[in-house]
């Protein structure tokens, strides 16, 4: 199957769209971005050498609100890559209930070769630069290679250029500048609340045993969730290796241990592991929260996990999801599974917007009620309609699409 991002994408698409009977026009309107910005930045370095640097912004789809979602700062950043990007953004808030379309975009740059200045006379340039945005038409947030940091410089560009205040005009800001309690923990507390309800509907016990790929922000937040519910976190692992307990790892003391050394490894009263040795462990719970395209047909076989909660984007490939399918492994699929992040961004905007700030308790309650109606209806569409729970979650959101495709006339 094709590397391409976007063919990748569109092949969900396509299978999909057949599960739900879609109107082939909504399919094709769904196969195409509606609005693709892609410009340069002419840009001077500190040391005054000149770089021409390209960016894009891609609008996928609108038809359930105003697009948003995340800047990518990367050195392979291309508009097929984009293009998917914003198009799983649309199915992404189609699955949570949010009523927003599907945007993305960014820089083709390192963001580790640029100094400070530099990498904020960049990000103000490209707000400066992309032609339409605003709280009502286009809500960049963050992604790989931007942060609190670079989207606090967005919103003061933004607001210079508008001569108003607008904090609803961008996401993923610091709580100092309008931001919102709870980014930080969206995405893996959001993830603690469908494995729960997951485990419960797959009867699975409360103290199953669980191996976490990726103790990042992700990671690190539903092993903490799941330790403190009584899970037994047999493994964890980063970039540099994981470690092992039969026993079941004390997440508190390793994130301590983290903390000290950077890394999970050298755990004291733990074996080390490798990442593959951890995904092939024998436990109830897998939970990738690392890189995409870590199960492919190569291991899926020798997968021995009955859940499998997809809080990277993409772990498990097509091909390697068929094996796991054919065993019986249950996957809550990425754009259920991780969409807290989502959510969460779309109660920045509200908050943004009305000028009424939440604290973290109203945030994470607001945030369970969100994903749970999202598993919920996820899940009564896969019982009912036989499918897996990822293509349950894609022909949910291709209906809602779908809906409003033809309610505003556009077919
Ligand atoms: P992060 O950078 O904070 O942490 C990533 C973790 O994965 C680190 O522990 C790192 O060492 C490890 N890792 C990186 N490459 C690895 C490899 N090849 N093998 C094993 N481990 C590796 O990232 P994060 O924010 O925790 O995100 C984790 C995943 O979740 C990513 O795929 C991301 O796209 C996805 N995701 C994150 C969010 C979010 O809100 N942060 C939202 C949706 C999806």
């Amino acid at each position: 199957m094709s590397n391409n991002p976007f063919e990748t994408a569109l092949n969900s698409l396509f299978i999909a769209s057949r599960l739900a009977d879609l109107d082939p026009n909504v399919v094709e309107i769904l196969s195409k971005p509606k609005r693709i910005f892609e410009f340069t930045i002419p840009f001077k370095m500190d040391n005054g050498e000149f770089k021409l640097f390209t960016a894009y912004r891609v609008h996928y789809n609108d038809a359930l609100g105003p697009v948003k979602d995340g800047t990518r700062f990367a050195p392979d950043l291309d508009l097929d890559t984009v293009k998917a990007l914003g198009l799983w953004m649309t199915i992404k808030h189609a699955v949570a209930g949010i009523p927003a379309g599907g945007g993305k975009g960014g820089i083709r740059v390192n963001p580790a070769e640029l100094s400070e200045r530099e990498l904020e006379r960049l990000t103000r340039a490209y707000i400066r630069k992309l032609p339409l945005k605003g709280a009502w038409i286009d809500i960049p947030g963050a992604d790989i290679g931007t942060s609190g940091k670079t989207q606090a410089w967005m919103l003061d560009e933004f607001e210079e250029i508008m001569g108003y205040h607008s904090p609803a005009a961008i996401n993923d800001k610091p709580v100092e500048v309008n931001g919102t309690q709870g980014s930080a923990e969206a995405t893996g507390t959001g993830a603690f609340y469908v494995t729960m309800q997951a485990v419960k509907d797959f009867g699975i016990s409360q103290n199953a045993s669980v191996a976490i790929q990726g103790f990042g922000t992700v990671g690190r937040m539903i092993a903490s969730l799941l330790y403190k519910e009584g899970f037994k976190i047999l493994a964890v692992s980063d970039i540099y290796g994981g470690v092992y307990s039969a026993v079941g790892l004390n997440i508190e003391k390793l994130a301590l241990h983290v903390a000290e050394t950077g890394s999970v490894v050298n755990f004291q009263d733990a074996e080390s592991i490798t990442n593959n040795e951890l995904l092939e462990l024998p436990c109830d719970v897998l939970v990738p929260a690392a890189v995409q395209s870590v199960i492919t047909v190569e291991n899926a076989n020798k997968i021995n996990a009955r859940l499998i909660i997809e809080c990277a984007n993409g772990p498990v490939t097509h091909e390697a999801e068929k094996i796991l399918e054919g065993k019986g492994t249950i996957i809550i699929p990425d754009v259920l599974a991780n969409c807290g992040s989502a959510i969460v961004c779309s109660f920045e905007r509200i908050q943004g917007l009305t000028d009424d700030y939440w604290d973290l308790e109203t945030v994470l309650h607001r945030l369970r009620e969100r994903i749970l109606k999202a598993y919920q209806e996820t899940y009564q569409v896969a019982m009912s309609k036989d499918i897996s729970l990822r293509n349950a979650a894609w022909v949910n959101a291709l209906v809602k699409l779908a809906r409003a495709i033809e309610k505003r006339g556009w077919v």
